[in-house]
């Protein structure tokens, strides 16, 4: 018989999933806000030539900077009061971490009402990629994550998701890695769930693709957007025509454990999922990431592999890819590393059954675990040592339960893979 460890909060009641902000106060209104023709109407507005929002757009998408004393093809006198109006700082750094040899920087923001958020800058040999946070918190309440437990503070406004991007492409580029290196690859696997913050989100999109003055002129297909599984903002993302990359947050194939893994599975199925993935796939040709942390005697069995493969393979091919993520060991915990063997067994079985799949390199993993850990340790450290203690609790009270595989699995397999 298999060992099966269930998921479980590490303390108290489960958090309940949640779409409502606690807080809903409005960040101060910033160009990265706004369209071109809006911007050029405040502008107009002030009194200005509109064609000096244009400008001041090149200054902030283009040279990333918003001082004043570098705009010099603006006249000294409509400086200040252009800046002032369009470009309000929205935040500030409160940490900063480097690891894995100072490849990584993990930076904690602070934002105007105080919340706070984090982003990841990750040094390639000739680019970097960011990991960055569309939310402060996060209502999807995922037992396995700090930034889930604490709930939902609100939504960011899509400057905030921009201006988080500008200042690392100001670190990026500045040499805060080593040596300066430009920002090609956006990731939103920072705090919170994208698709929960969707018009936000999008029009963060848009600011990071559309070409100066409108944006930073990134390439769509260096974004990805990844999501636990809203199923009616994925297929509203298909129909964007944007060609970012979608990445699922699957990590469990069958409903039995992700219902408990993702409670967003309460609301929609693994199966409606895949379908909705499918569907982003067919809309825009972009292959989907399949995102799978394995988590030891949880969710990283043979026959979740062979499930896993056929609810892919059923779909069609060629249409996704697995990325199974490592985790890093930590004893005691339920949330722990799979065995080598293990994760070679997943890894070989997707293969042999036709499914692409890279391992997934985990960076920043000697800063903190998962997604929010440094947000959540910075805003409540003694809530954070009464979940570790809980932890352990949960460890004991679960190490007895076991699952063994559906009996029928074979048949369900079977019906699956039929036709293909
Ligand atoms: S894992 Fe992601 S979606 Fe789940 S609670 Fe954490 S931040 Fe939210």
């Amino acid at each position: 018989m298999e060992k099966q460890v269930k998921p479980t909060v590490e303390s108290g009641p489960r958090p309940t999933l949640t779409f409502q902000q606690k807080r809903r106060g409005k960040p101060p209104r910033h160009l990265a806000d706004l369209a071109r023709s809006e911007r050029r109407e405040v502008v107009s507005a002030l009194g200005y030539p509109a064609f000096r929002a244009d400008q001041l757009s090149r200054h902030y998408f283009e040279h990333r900077t918003i001082d004043p004393a570098a705009m010099t093809d603006l006249p000294q006198a409509q400086r200040d009061a252009i800046v002032t109006e369009l470009l309000p700082p929205l935040m500030e750094k409160v940490s900063e971490q480097f690891a894995d040899g100072g490849r990584t920087l993990k930076v904690l923001w602070k934002l105007f009402d105080g919340a706070v958020v984090e982003s990841v800058l990750m040094a390639y040999p000739d680019r970097a990629t960011l990991c960055l946070s569309s939310q402060a918190g996060c209502g999807m309440a995922c037992p396995f994550c700090a930034t889930g437990q604490a709930g939902l503070t609100r939504n960011l406004s899509t400057a905030e998701i921009i201006e988080q991007l500008r200042l690392n492409m100001v670190l990026a580029e500045s040499g805060a890695l080593g040596k300066p290196v430009r920002i090609t690859n956006v990731v939103f696997m920072g705090m919170g769930e994208p698709m929960a913050n969707y018009p936000a989100v999008r029009g963060a999109l848009h600011r990071m693709i559309d070409p100066a003055p409108e944006g930073f002129g990134m390439s769509a297909r260096h974004i990805t957007v990844s999501t636990v599984g809203l199923v009616p903002a994925i297929l509203k993302l298909a129909e964007e025509g944007l060609q970012v990359t979608l990445a699922v947050s699957l990590h469990a194939p069958d409903d039995g454990l992700r219902d408990d893994l993702i409670p967003i599975n309460s609301r929609y199925k693994t199966a409606e999922l895949l379908d909705a993935a499918r569907h982003y796939f067919v809309r825009t040709g972009r292959r989907v990431s399949i995102e799978y942390a394995l988590i030891k005697d949880m969710n990283d069995h043979k026959w979740r592999a062979e499930l896993l493969a056929a609810e892919l393979n059923s779909r069609g091919h060629g249409w996704a890819h697995v990325n199974p993520i490592p985790l890093n060991p930590t004893p005691g915990s339920i949330w722990t590393a799979s065995t080598n063997v293990a994760t070679r067994t997943f890894v070989d079985t997707l293969t042999e059954a036709g499914i692409s799949t890279t391992v997934r390199d985990t960076r920043g993993s000697d800063i903190d675990g998962a997604c929010g850990q440094l947000a959540a340790e910075v805003v409540d450290r003694d809530n954070v040592a009464r979940r570790a203690k809980k932890a352990q609790e949960a460890v004991e009270a679960r190490l007895a339960e076991h699952r063994t595989e559906p009996e029928n699995l074979a048949d369900q397999l079977a019906a699956m893979t039929a036709g293909y």
